[in-house]
C-alpha cells in the first residue's frame, strides 16, 4: 500500500525501535520467561534478523515469535510509537504457524453448517455433556455448561437505529446466549436489529496464525454480507472481533471495509451510547469484572463494561488489575501451553481472592481460557460475558417476538 515491498516495511517497522526497554515490564510473555528473545524489543530484532537474511528461521526463533500472545500493550507504552501489530502481522505471514485443526473446522464451510444448523448443535451440545462426564479434556472443559441451539427470532420494530449483529464463528457455535442477550439489550434499547451472518470468522484466526490469504477472504466475504444485510451499525459481541473489525483500514483499501470499520461497534461501546434507555433491577451479587486486552490496548475502550455495569443498582463490582494478558491472547492458549496456562491461573487466582461469584468478560477467547483453568482447578464459578448479566438485570423483560 506504500510502495515498500513486505521486507521493506518490516525493517522499516523495526529501524523505529530505540531498544529503550519500556516495554518489557507490560510485556506478558517477558513476564513469564525474564527472555529478552520473550521480549517485545527481543521480538522486533528477532523478526528483522529474519527478514534481512542474517538469521535462518528455524524452529527455535519461530517458537519466540509464537509466543507472543498478540496484546500490543508493548504498543500502548512505546514511546517511539513502533507498529508492533503490523510487525508481528507481515512475520507471521512470512513464517507462518502450525495451523490449528479445530480452526480449520471453523473456517470452512462444515464448520459453518454446523454453527449455522441447530440440529446439529442439539447434537454437538448433547456429546459434549456425555463426553464431559467421561473425559477430562481442555477443549471441553472450554464449553459452557448448556449450549443454546436457537438464535432469537427478532423484533419486527419500525424505528430505530439499523443494527447488524455480527455472529461470528466460534461465538455463533457456542455462545448464542450472549447473541441473544446482546440482541434483547438492543431492541430494548430502541434498535432494529438484524442477524450478519454468511461471513463466519472476523479474519482473526487465521491472521494470527500467518494465514494472510485466508484472513483476506474472511474481510471480503464479511463486508459483503454487512453490506447485503442493510444496517448503519455493525456490532459484535467478542472485543476481539472488534478489534479485528477497527483494523480493516490496515489490511485493505476497499472503500466497504474501510466504511464499516468506521460503522462498526463492539456492543458494550454501543450500549453505553444509549444506556439511559436501559433500567436495571437492583442485583446483590459480587462479580469480578476482566477487561480483555483487545479492549485495553486496540479499542482502547475499557470504560464502556464497567459503566454499564455500574447501573445495576448494588452490584458489587470489582475490576481485574489488567497488568497482563491472560494467555488466551492471538491462539497462543493453543501454541504456548505452559505460559497460556501460568498468565491464566494468575488472573484466575486474582478473581479468586477477590471472593466474586462470577467472572465477567467480553471476549469469547478469554472467556473458554479462563474457564477452562477454574473447571481443571475444580472451581464452579460461572464466567460470563457482561451482556448475559445486563440482560437478566433488565426490569421490563421483552416478550420473546
Ligand atoms: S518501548 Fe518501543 S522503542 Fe522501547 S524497546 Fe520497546 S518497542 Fe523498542
Ligand atoms: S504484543 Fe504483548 S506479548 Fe507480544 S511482545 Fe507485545 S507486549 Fe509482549
Amino acid at each position: 500500500m506504500n510502495g515498500l515491498s513486505p521486507t521493506q516495511e518490516l525493517q522499516a517497522a523495526a529501524s523505529r525501535c530505540v531498544k529503550c526497554g519500556l516495554c518489557l515490564p507490560h510485556c506478558p510473555s517477558w513476564s513469564y520467561s525474564q527472555r529478552e528473545s520473550d521480549s517485545p524489543r527481543g521480538r522486533i530484532e528477532l523478526a528483522a534478523a529474519m527478514a534481512s537474511g542474517e538469521l535462518i528461521p528455524d524452529a527455535v526463533g519461530q517458537a519466540r515469535l509464537n509466543a507472543c500472545v498478540l496484546c500490543r500493550a508493548c504498543e500502548t507504552v512505546c514511546p517511539a510509537r513502533v507498529p508492533f501489530a503490523r510487525l508481528m502481522d507481515q512475520t507471521r505471514a512470512r513464517w507462518p504457524m502450525r495451523r490449528l485443526w479445530f480452526g480449520a473446522l471453523f473456517l470452512h464451510k462444515f464448520g459453518k453448517a454446523l454453527a449455522r444448523g441447530s440440529a446439529w448443535l442439539g447434537v454437538v451440545s448433547g456429546m459434549v455433556r456425555w463426553l464431559r462426564l467421561r473425559i477430562r479434556h481442555p477443549l471441553l472443559e472450554m464449553l459452557p455448561s448448556k449450549l443454546v441451539l436457537h438464535r432469537r427470532a427478532l423484533a419486527q420494530q419500525d424505528a430505530g437505529d439499523d443494527v447488524g449483529l455480527f455472529v461470528g464463528c466460534v461465538t455463533d457455535a457456542i455462545d448464542r446466549a450472549t447473541l441473544n442477550d446482546a440482541a434483547v439489550l438492543l431492541e430494548c434499547s430502541g434498535a432494529r436489529v438484524r442477524w450478519v451472518e454468511g461471513g463466519g470468522c472476523c479474519g482473526a484466526l487465521p491472521r494470527h496464525q500467518g494465514d494472510a490469504e485466508g484472513a483476506a477472504t474472511r474481510l471480503r466475504q464479511n463486508t459483503a454480507c454487512t453490506e447485503a444485510c442493510s444496517c448503519n451499525v455493525l456490532i459484535s459481541v467478542a472485543t476481539g472481533c472488534a478489534a479485528e473489525f477497527m483494523e480493516y483500514p490496515r489490511y485493505s483499501e476497499d472503500p466497504q471495509a474501510q466504511s464499516w470499520a468506521v460503522r462498526h461497534r463492539e456492543v458494550m461501546n454501543y450500549l453505553q451510547t444509549v444506556q439511559g434507555r436501559l433500567k436495571f433491577r437492583s442485583c446483590s451479587r459480587k462479580v469480578w469484572l476482566h477487561q480483555p486486552c483487545s479492549a485495553q490496548h486496540t479499542l482502547k475502550e475499557s470504560d464502556a463494561a464497567r459503566a454499564l455495569l455500574a447501573s445495576i443498582p448494588q452490584l458489587r463490582l470489582k475490576e481485574a488489575n489488567g497488568q497482563f494478558c491472560c494467555g488466551a491472547g492471538g491462539v497462543s492458549m493453543f501454541h504456548s501451553l505452559q505460559q497460556a496456562q501460568e498468565l491464566g491461573e494468575r488472573v484466575v487466582g486474582e478473581f479468586l481472592e477477590s471472593g466474586s461469584d462470577i467472572l465477567l468478560t467480553s471476549n469469547i477467547g478469554c472467556a473458554l481460557h479462563l474457564r477452562r483453568i477454574l473447571r481443571a482447578d475444580g472451581h464452579a464459578h460461572a464466567v460470563r460475558h457482561p451482556v448475559n448479566l445486563l440482560r437478566e438485570q433488565l426490569q421490563e423483560q421483552p416478550t420473546d417476538a
